[in-house]
């Protein structure tokens, strides 16, 4: 579904993601994990075009990324991103936000796009919260009603860069919850985080990056039990 095929980007002289070669599967559930600074952000942030890059080919259900207008938007829309901070508009309530993508982007009429958003917060634990502004629920329920925002742009891939790490720790599992159901119900899904629990319970495959580069991939069982290259060995010493 999404192809990496010989990425290099630079932010002036550093090299910050270097030959990256990446396939993801329709319904994979990738977590790349590495050092603070080995390019995971920009990685994500590539894929979505919200970063550009030098050289190598991204396609996306096999098409380049497009790098302006309509397109541009289209694959904004067909690709979710769920950050470390939440993003809600503070002014408007939480339905509202999750209904505004749906009816501008894909222009959807209000009673279908509110059905479909009480659906989606219904399904992350937050439809009673529907009529309430962000700054009056937890941080825990802010995220949650991002990856419902997310959702309801009915995107093709959804990615999440650290989506639980601005989190209080008794916060953090009930993200990681609402993202281990939707890796169940068949979701593409790249997700950077340091919760190597929920790399072990969700992911198909592990990606490890370090200095720019995808140093190894392999099934969590094969990479938590058997790192094959000293970086990823030093890694998770630090880590685990
Ligand atoms: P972390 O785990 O700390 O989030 P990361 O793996 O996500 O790290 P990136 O944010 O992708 O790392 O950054 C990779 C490198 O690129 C870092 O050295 C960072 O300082 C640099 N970098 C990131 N964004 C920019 C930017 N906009 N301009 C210049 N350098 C940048
Ligand atoms: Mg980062």
């Amino acid at each position: 579904l999404v192809v990496l095929d010989g990425v290099n980007k630079h932010f002036g002289d550093l090299h910050v993601l270097k030959d990256i070669d990446l396939t993801v599967g329709r319904g994979e559930v990738v977590v790349v994990i590495g050092p603070s600074g080995s390019g995971k952000s920009t990685l994500c942030r590539t894929i979505n075009r919200l970063e550009t890059f030098e050289s190598g080919t991204i396609t996306i259900d096999g098409e380049p990324l497009p790098s302006e207008g309509k397109a541009l938007a289209r694959l904004r829309a067909d690709v979710g991103m769920v950050f470390q901070s939440f993003n809600l508009f503070a002014h408007k309530s939480i339905l509202d936000n999750v209904t505004l993508g749906p009816m501008k982007v894909r222009g959807k009429k209000k009673a279908e796009a509110n059905k479909r958003a009480m659906e989606l917060l219904e399904r992350v634990g937050v439809g009673h919260q529907a009529g309430k502004y962000p700054a009056q629920l937890s941080g825990g329920q802010q995220q949650r009603v991002a990856i419902a925002r997310s959702l309801a742009m009915d995107p093709k891939i959804m990615l999440f860069d650290e989506p639980t790490s601005a989190l209080d720790p008794e916060m953090i599992n009930e993200v990681l919850d609402v993202m281990t159901q939707l890796a169940q119900t068949g979701m593409t899904m790249i997700v950077v985080t340091h919760e190597m629990g929920f790399a072990r319970r969700a992911a198909d495959r592990v990606v490890f990056m370090s200095d720019g580069e995808i140093v190894e991939q392999a099934t969590p069982e094969e990479f938590f039990t058997n790192p094959t290259s000293d970086r990823a060995k030093d890694f998770l010493g630090k880590i685990l």
